[in-house]
């Protein structure tokens, strides 16, 4: 068969090790997973209720045009109806952006490391990919404006960025806005957005209106705690809406992430309290990473991207057969540090005091070396 070739410098998405299989192979009775950025305390109960009453019928196509949701998350923003797209998750509106604009012979500008979606749809669509390191754990935002050409048609903005944590000021994100050519569309994926508590973190629904060219990207995956059920999405003026629209599935989310999505919108004091544990999870490892020396970058998610100066991989093998999984960040692009989702205060101090042993193991190991 004669494959886009493209697809044969690709892998398949690795998923983190399955709970049961690790507790299987190292003999444990707990295991705690702090790999993915999911919300540790799950979701709203009202998720729960609305989808024991609601309960949508096996058998029957969901509404495609989400329209439930789509009244909730328009009214919750103050945006209108016609300003939002929907998708199976913020990956599938990723995905959507990319078929409708990427081709061979066109480029596309990012961030590296940051989110792997971006470059993943880019090379399957056979667009030029062009990445701007990273400054300081931070978008470079004048280099990546200076990478646009006329063949750009897409600039991924990730802030909070994944798997660094860090953000994009107002000033540099409008000062970039100003300048981006009107015919480049900016994505701005802000699935963090609900955990930032920065001062000078910007209204980005506010700036679609000032901007044509952007479109801002939510999920109900991270701190509403819905991952499994797959709902995300996009906020932009309508021109960019309609043209997206013919390139989404009819039916991409379904009926129950609909019923879930819409309930736990309504609990803001859920979101509201996640918010703030984990904020005061943040600083659980922060002291940690003081106490030991170890630096790291201030997060505005609910992950911490911390540098253990030691090899990744070890530190994550470690960590996995004391029963913690997490991301190793070699396949991150930061070889020597872990990323950890913040978790209960009890999984956090787990989970510290677990790489506390290890730091002091290698500590051991260097000095008997030596
Ligand atoms: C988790 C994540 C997403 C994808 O979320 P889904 O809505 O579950 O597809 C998108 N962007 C970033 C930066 C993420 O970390």
């Amino acid at each position: 068969m004669r494959w886009k070739k493209q697809l044969l410098t690709l892998t398949p998405y690795q998923p983190g090790k399955s709970i049961e299989s690790v507790k299987k192979q190292y003999k444990l009775d707990q295991i705690i997973k702090l790999a993915s950025n999911e919300n540790p305390f799950g979701c709203s109960s009202k998720v729960h209720s609305a989808l024991q009453s609601q309960q949508p019928g096996f058998a029957i196509y969901p509404d495609g045009y989400a329209t439930t949701l789509r009244e909730s998350v328009a009214s919750f923003l103050k945006v209108n109806q016609d300003e939002l797209i929907f998708g199976n998750g913020s990956d599938n509106i990723i995905q959507i952006i990319s078929r409708s604009l990427l081709h061979p012979g066109a480029n596309t500008v990012m961030a590296t490391p940051s989110f792997s979606q971006y470059k993943h749809n880019a090379v399957i669509e056979g667009a030029e990919i062009k990445e701007i390191p990273l400054l300081d754990g931070q978008h470079d935002l004048e280099k990546m404006y200076a990478a646009i050409d006329d063949h750009t048609n897409v600039v991924w903005v990730c802030s909070p960025n994944n798997p660094t944590g860090t953000y994009v000021s107002k000033n540099n994100l409008i000062t970039f806005l100003d300048k981006v050519p009107a015919h480049v569309l900016v994505v701005l994926d802000e699935a963090y957005y609900e955990y930032v508590f920065a001062d000078d973190y910007y209204d980005s629904i506010e700036l679609t209106r000032t901007y044509s060219n952007l479109i801002v990207l939510r999920t109900f995956s991270k701190i509403y705690g819905l991952a499994s059920l797959r709902v995300g999405y996009g906020v932009a003026n309508r021109s960019i809406i309609q043209a997206l629209e013919p390139a989404r599935e009819p039916f991409n989310v379904n009926s129950f992430g609909q019923v879930a999505a819409q309930a736990a919108l309504c609990d803001q004091e859920f979101v509201q309290n996640c918010k703030e544990k984990n904020r005061q999870g943040l600083t659980q490892f922060y002291e940690f990473c003081e106490r030991h020396n170890l630096s790291y970058y201030p997060s505005q998610t609910n992950f911490v991207l911390i540098d253990i100066k030691a090899d990744a991989n070890q530190g994550f093998q470690y960590l996995l057969e004391k029963g913690y999984i997490v991301r190793s960040g070699k396949a991150l692009g930061f070889p020597t540090s872990l990323r950890i989702t913040v978790g209960s205060s009890d999984q956090n101090e787990g989970v510290l005091n677990a790489l506390g042993e290890f730091l002091t193991k290698q500590n051991t190991e260097k000095l008997s070396k030596n």
